[in-house]
């Protein structure tokens, strides 16, 4: 076992050599990086190894109960980096790499991140994942194995394009191939009703089905011998074809189903925040989450006889309505499989299932049409049909001759299955994100069954971990933070408020300064390497990194950068600090608007960058292919993190928690989780502007804001709203950016020109606050002493705590 106190560096030396053969036939000094990446993976798997088998022992030895957290999402990022620092070891091997004249830098680059997510839902799984295992609590997180994760991002001429993510080409070293656990996922063909026993049994006939192969990646806990497990699903043929059968129904038959196999795991969707209603999508989610339950299942009756106390041992946390299905797949199993009785079956399921919503945008919320679920699923439909027609008769008895609840709250209406509600009534806990967003959810979006189930529904702020995104995101404030107060913060991030007695000091604010210095020149070498352009480390790291959405509001940003510059150019003297405005954001590959917005900021970022006259005092620069590895190189460097959402549209956002825990200051509306940011750091240490989350949906409801009010009477408005549409970035096509430019002056759907002048002067207060450099010193550190509340650690407590009522193991 590598341990700080044991490890051993003539033997790691002596295990790379010897990965290094086996592998590939070389020698050390032979190998490609690429090659010694995986060899130094295998020996840090090697070590993983026996911990992950002592921890599954100790986990049926002690019988606790298990969470599996059930998503289609898994942002995992690289795992070589977070292993080694997971199990004390990554200065070790670094300082044992360059005794070989190796770089760990460049080593780890050769890791591709493992991108099965798009964005902030995946990403918290994986933060969860990680404070699951460090805290010693049982859990198997259960996914997809996307063969073709998220798209790479590649700008060509501006524009977006996206190239196949071939994540697995060089194999994965972390994972191992589980074939002994693989089972049969069925889809299509009609039901039977045979007589079994006296009592009716229903069978799917007819159907097509594929065979799920678990992939395991373990999850190392930090320094506590803990290893869980990531349980990934890919469908493999079932039969292999019979060259002896000429039948011609076989034939096709045994075609359609490699098929099938073939593309169920093929894709991540690239929708972020919308729901794209494919049938391949829905497809997936009953792949993954039949062949997890199935194994929960068997797993569980292993050591049990008893399938009604299912719940004590077993509890599913659906990572939004994705995962849904399993609601009524456990109940398939309880009632078809197992032969409970509906009501039996139906409590147990009930404390089994909780759901986690993580939105109220319309366009995301999930759901299908009755013709496509029923024919794909026919017997779980059934199910469905039933669970429904049980739950619309508990709303008559709470509502007598109610209808209008029945239309609101049925699972089954208007010829489409609706998902949300579907968790909801299957589900023991609804939790929302962040405290506005729960607020919003029981005032607002889910107020019916908040009324009818108020002892469901809590609120469970998101986090993040500390070990990726300060420990080994920025390691040099992290050997600063521990140089002050410890490092008890690693695995307790409340801790970091110790370093609040600091703040003052003016010793201690030149070394955090001079770290975030040294982070911006990382980041500036970064861009130069991958977008040739020169920024100054001194400038102001103004970021604005997330996925593209027109909610998130990165047009909003982009404009006010066209007004600055319309500024500079008429005022030559002007005196502002210079700015270095950073984006980085995947749009979906058939969201237009969006795809737009990237070609605007790189117009713009092309026009300015390139305009002497200005003197470099603002840069615009966007970073390609956004993603975990190169997001932990921003997060260390950002002076400002812009959270700019139209207020109550962002249920929690996380990138809020990682940019101030490495002592970014937020520039934001009071949306999602920074209202509780603000909380924490005092809203003078926050830029904070724009519309309410209550006067948004006052506006909403009264439909009486209209953005021609504000184009009449802003002249700056006005100014960088014609630059759309008169050719000013896009000399060769002065029509490209006509279309958000009507979206604005239609609609304006997200409040981008009513805020406007709010984020203009909340800009202004960042450059004049930036000139005093002791107190903005002082408010950065503040930032990282008071984010101990974001850590994911916290959130999983809580879940655990409140939800779950799971024990801790220990080894
Ligand atoms: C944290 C994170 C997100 C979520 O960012 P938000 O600003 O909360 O939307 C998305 N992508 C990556 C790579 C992240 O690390």
């Amino acid at each position: 076992m590598i341990k700080k106190d044991t490890f051993d560096k003539e033997k790691f030396k002596k295990e790379l050599e010897s990965n290094v053969r086996m592998l590939f036939r070389r020698n050390l000094d032979e190998a490609t990086t690429q090659q010694i990446y995986q060899a130094v993976a295998y020996s840090v798997k090697d070590d993983i190894i026996d911990n992950w088998i002592e921890t599954h022992k100790a986990y049926e030895k002690q019988d606790k109960k298990m969470v599996y957290y059930m998503s289609m999402e898994f942002l995992m990022g690289r795992a070589l980096g977070n292993n080694m620092i997971n199990l004390l070891c990554y200065d070790e091997v670094r300082e044992t790499l360059e005794e070989l004249g190796l770089d760990m830098n460049l080593i780890e680059d050769q890791e591709p991140d493992a991108a099965l997510g798009n964005g902030g839902l995946g990403r918290l799984a994986a933060c969860f994942l990680d404070s699951l295992a460090t805290l010693g609590y049982p859990a198997y997180g259960c996914g997809i194995r996307y063969r073709y994760g998220m798209f790479k991002q590649k700008i060509e001429n501006g524009y977006q394009v996206e190239v196949p993510d071939n994540w697995l080409k060089y194999g994965n070293p972390f994972e191992i191939k589980r074939d002994e656990y693989a089972v049969e996922v069925k889809f299509g063909g009609y039901v039977d009703v045979e007589m079994h026993n006296g009592r009716q049994k229903f069978v799917q006939k007819g159907y097509q089905s594929v065979r799920a192969v678990p992939y395991d990646m373990p999850i190392v806990g930090y320094g506590n011998h803990i290893v869980n497990t990531l349980r990934i699903w890919d469908a493999e043929a079932i039969n292999n074809f019979n060259l002896d059968s000429f039948d011609k129904g076989e034939y096709e038959k045994a075609v359609e189903q490699e098929n099938l196999a073939r593309t169920i795991c093929e894709v991540l969707y690239p929708n972020d925040n919308h729901m794209a209603g494919k049938e391949l999508r829905l497809k997936q989610q009953y792949f993954f989450i039949s062949a997890s339950v199935q194994r929960a299942v068997a797993k569980y009756k292993q050591t049990h006889d008893d399938i009604r106390k299912f719940h004590e041992k077993v509890t599913f946390q659906l990572n939004d309505t994705h995962p849904t299905v399993a609601v009524a797949e456990l109940m398939r199993i309880l009632v078809d499989e197992e032969g409970l009785e509906w009501d039996e079956a139906w409590e147990v399921t009930r404390k089994t299932c909780a759901y986690t919503n993580h939105t109220i945008m319309a366009e995301a919320l999930e759901k299908w049409p009755i013709e496509l679920f029923s024919r794909l699923l026919p017997r779980v439909y059934q199910i469905v049909e039933e669970i429904n027609r049980r739950f619309v008769i508990e709303i008559q008895n709470k509502y007598p001759g109610d209808q209008e609840k029945i239309r609101k709250m049925a699972i089954l209406y208007d010829g489409q299955v609706r998902m949300a509600h579907l968790a909801i009534a299957g589900s023991y806990s609804v939790n929302g994100v962040a405290r506005l967003h729960t607020e919003i959810l029981k005032k607002r979006e889910l107020r019916d069954f908040y009324e009818m189930m108020p002892e469901k529904f809590n609120n469970k702020t998101n986090g993040i971990t500390q070990r990726r995104f300060l420990l080994h995101g920025n390691p040099l404030l992290a050997s600063w933070v521990t140089d002050k107060i410890g490092d008890d913060w690693i695995t307790n991030l409340d801790h970091l408020k110790h370093l609040k007695v600091y703040v003052d000091d003016e010793k201690c604010q030149q070394e955090f300064m001079n770290i975030k210095y040294q982070n911006k020149v990382r980041l500036a070498k970064y861009i130069k390497e991958h977008n040739g352009i020169d920024v100054d480390p001194r400038s102001i790291f103004d970021c604005q990194v997330k996925r593209l959405h027109e909610y998130k509001r990165q047009l909003m940003n982009i404009l006010h950068v066209m007004y600055l510059y319309n500024e500079l150019k008429a005022h030559p003297d002007m005196d502002i600090v210079p700015r270095t405005f950073i984006f980085g954001a995947k749009a979906a590959a058939g969201y237009y608007t969006a795809k737009l917005t990237i070609k605007l900021i790189n117009a713009v970022a092309d026009k300015i960058n390139n305009d002497p006259s200005i003197n470099g005092k603002i840069k615009v620069v966007f970073i390609e292919d956004y993603r975990v590895s190169n997001a932990e190189l921003i997060f260390a460097a950002a002076d400002v993190s812009e959270q700019i959402s139209t207020a109550s549209k962002e249920a929690s956002g996380t990138g809020n928690m990682k940019f101030m825990l490495n002592g970014a200051l937020t520039l934001g509306t009071m949306d999602g989780a920074n209202v509780e940011i603000v909380e924490e750091v005092g809203k003078d240490n926050a830029f904070i502007f724009g519309l309410s989350a209550e006067q948004v949906m006052e506006y909403e409801k009264n439909g009486n804001y209209n953005p021609r009010d504000v184009y009449n009477n802003n002249q700056d408005v006005r100014q960088v709203l014609t630059q759309l549409v008169n050719g000013f970035y896009s000399p060769e096509n002065p029509e490209l950016f006509r279309a958000l430019y009507d979206a604005l002056l239609e609609k304006d759907t997200y409040f981008t020109l009513l805020d406007f002048d709010s984020y203009k002067e909340a800009h202004n207060r960042i450059d004049a606050a930036y000139r005093d450099e002791q107190h903005w010193a002082r408010t950065a550190m503040l930032q990282t002493a008071s984010a101990g509340k974001f850590s994911s650690d916290r959130t999983i407590e809580e879940y655990a705590k409140e939800m779950w009522h799971l024990e801790k193991v220990t080894l």
